[in-house]
C-alpha cells in the first residue's frame, strides 16, 4: 500500500510539474504577444505607452535589436543576461529561482526593430506544489498507520462471530459438552445465519446423543435380568453331579460368556450414568500419593510375567477426589499398561505437582498406538485389536471412555502420547487444591 501511494504521489508530482510549465509558457507567450501588438514605430520613434510592463506576474523588458535595454525593470536585472533569441522560450535560473524567458522581435523596417522580453518566475508555484507533496509524503505513514489500525479493528470486529464459533467448537471438542451454544445475537448476514445453523445442528446432535444414551441405558437394564437368569441356571445345571462331560463343558462355556456379558452390561451402565451426569463424583480431600501406592501394590500381585512397575510418586499430594472413581481410573490405566505392555517390560508411574496442577503419568514400553488410533481410543467400543484385548475381563473398548468421563468429573484432562513398538504414556492433569492462607 505504501509503495502504491508513493508511486501515485510521484507520478502526480511529475504530471503537475509538466502542467505548470506548459500553462506558464502559454501565459508568458500571451502577455509578450499582447505587449508586442501595443508597440508602435512613429518615424523611427518607438511608442511604448500602451505596453503593460507587469501583467499576470509577467515582467516585460524592451531591448533594442542590438541588445540595449530601452524600457522596463526587474529586481536583480543585471543577472538576466540570457542572449536575445526571437520566438524561443528558455528557462533561466537566478539565485535558485527558475524563470521562463520569452523574446519576440517586433520589426517595422530593417533598423526599426525591438525585442520584447517577457520574464515569468515558475519557482513560486512549483515550490508550493513541492511543499504540498513533501507534506503528503511525510504525513503518509501516519495516515497509512491510521487506516491500517482502522482496517484491523473493522476486520477483528467482523471476525468476532467466527472466533466465537471456533471457540465453541473447540470447547465442545475438549469437554464433549454438546449443550454449549455459540449464541450469536440475531442478525441477517451470512455469518449470523451460519452461527444459528450451527447452534441448531448442535441441538439436534445433543438430542440424538441423549436418545442414544437413553437407548444404551434401557438395553443394558433390560439385559441384566436375562443375564442373571442364564447365570443362575448355569450354576444350577453345573451343580448336578450326574452331568455328562460334554454337557458340563457346554454349560461352562455359556456361564463364561454370560459372565463376560454381565461385566459388559455393568460397564455400559456405568458409562451411561457417568455421561448423563446421573453418577456424580463425591469428592473429598484424599492423599492421592497413598491411593496410587495401594493401586500399584494390588496390581503388582496380579502380574504373572516378569513385568516390573517402577514408581516415582511425590509424598502426600492431596486432592479433592472420589475415592472409588479414582481407583477405577488407576485400575483401568494400569490394567491396560499390563495388558498391552511387554512381558519383560517396565511400567512407570509418576505423580508430581506444579504450581497449579497435579500430574499423573502412567507409561509403558509396550506395543504402542498408531497416531491415527490415538484419537479414537477414548471413543466407546473402540479397540485397536479386539483379538488382543477383547477376551480378558470382558473388556470391550469401554475402559478409556469411562476413564475420560471420570477424569472430567474431577475437572481434569487426559492426553496420550504413543509410538508403535516403543510404548504409550497417559498423562492426567488435575487442578491443585487452593488452601486459604
Ligand atoms: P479395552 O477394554 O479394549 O482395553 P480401553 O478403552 O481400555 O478398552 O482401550 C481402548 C483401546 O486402546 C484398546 O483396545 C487398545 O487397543 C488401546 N490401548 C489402551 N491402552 C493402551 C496401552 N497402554 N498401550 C497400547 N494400546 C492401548
Amino acid at each position: 500500500m505504501v509503495i502504491l501511494v508513493c508511486l501515485i504521489l510521484g507520478f502526480t508530482l511529475y504530471i503537475t510539474d509538466g502542467i505548470i510549465i506548459t500553462s506558464s509558457e502559454t501565459q508568458l507567450r500571451g502577455v509578450v504577444e499582447d505587449n508586442a501588438d501595443e508597440i508602435d514605430f512613429d518615424d523611427g520613434k518607438i511608442e511604448l505607452d500602451d505596453v503593460d510592463f507587469i501583467k499576470d506576474h509577467v515582467t516585460t523588458l524592451i531591448y533594442s535589436h542590438d541588445g540595449y535595454l530601452l524600457a522596463g525593470s526587474i529586481t536583480g536585472i543585471e543577472a538576466f543576461t540570457a542572449p536575445l533569441s526571437d520566438g524561443v522560450v528558455t528557462t533561466f535560473s537566478v539565485n535558485d529561482t527558475n524563470y521562463l524567458i520569452y523574446d519576440l522581435l517586433v520589426q517595422e523596417r530593417k533598423y526599426d526593430s525591438v525585442f520584447v522580453r517577457g520574464i515569468l518566475s515558475v519557482s513560486e508555484l512549483t515550490n508550493t506544489i513541492h511543499q504540498v507533496f513533501t507534506g503528503a509524503f511525510f504525513s503518509l505513514p501516519f495516515f497509512i498507520l491510521l487506516s491500517g489500525l482502522g482496517s484491523f479493528w473493522i476486520a477483528k470486529r467482523s471476525l468476532l462471530p467466527l472466533e466465537m464459533m471456533m471457540d465453541t467448537a473447540n470447547e465442545i471438542r475438549h469437554s464433549d459438552d454438546l449443550s454449549l451454544r455459540i449464541g450469536l445475537k440475531d442478525g441477517k448476514d451470512e455469518i449470523h445465519r451460519l452461527g444459528k445453523t450451527f447452534d441448531e445442528m448442535f441441538s439436534q446432535l445433543e438430542q440424538s446423543f441423549v436418545s442414544e444414551k437413553q437407548f444404551s441405558s434401557n438395553v443394558s437394564h433390560e439385559l441384566r435380568t436375562p443375564t442373571a437368569v442364564i447365570l443362575a441356571q448355569c450354576q444350577i445345571g453345573l451343580e448336578e453331579e450326574s452331568l455328562e462331560n460334554e454337557t458340563r463343558e457346554t454349560l461352562t462355556t455359556i456361564q463364561n460368556q454370560a459372565t463376560k456379558m454381565k461385566r459388559l452390561i455393568a460397564n455400559l451402565l456405568n458409562l451411561t450414568r457417568l455421561e448423563s451426569g446421573v453418577e456424580h463424583a463425591e469428592r473429598e480431600e484424599f492423599n492421592l500419593s497413598e491411593l496410587i501406592e495401594i493401586a500399584v501394590e494390588e496390581h503388582e500381585s496380579l502380574i504373572d510375567t516378569e513385568m516390573k512397575i517402577h514408581t516415582n510418586i511425590k509424598d502426600s499430594i492431596f486432592m479433592m477426589l472420589d475415592y472409588s472413581m479414582m481407583l477405577r481410573i488407576l485400575t483401568n490405566l494400569i490394567d491396560n499398561a499390563i495388558k498391552y505392555g511387554k512381558p519383560k517390560g517396565t511400567i512407570e508411574i509418576s505423580l508430581q505437582e506444579n504450581e497449579n496442577t497435579i500430574e499423573l503419568i502412567v507409561k509403558d514400553d509396550g506395543i504402542g498406538i498408531s497416531k491415527e488410533n490415538q484419537e479414537k481410543i477414548f471413543q466407546r467400543f473402540f479397540q485397536v485389536d479386539s483379538a488382543r484385548s477383547g477376551d480378558s475381563e470382558g473388556s470391550m473398548g469401554l475402559g478409556l471412555s469411562m476413564v475420560k468421563q471420570m477424569v472430567l468429573l474431577h475437572d481434569g484432562t487426559i492426553s496420550v502420547e504413543s509410538e508403535e513398538g516403543i510404548g504409550t504414556s497417559f498423562t492426567l492433569t488435575f487442578p491443585k487444591i487452593k488452601y486459604q492462607n
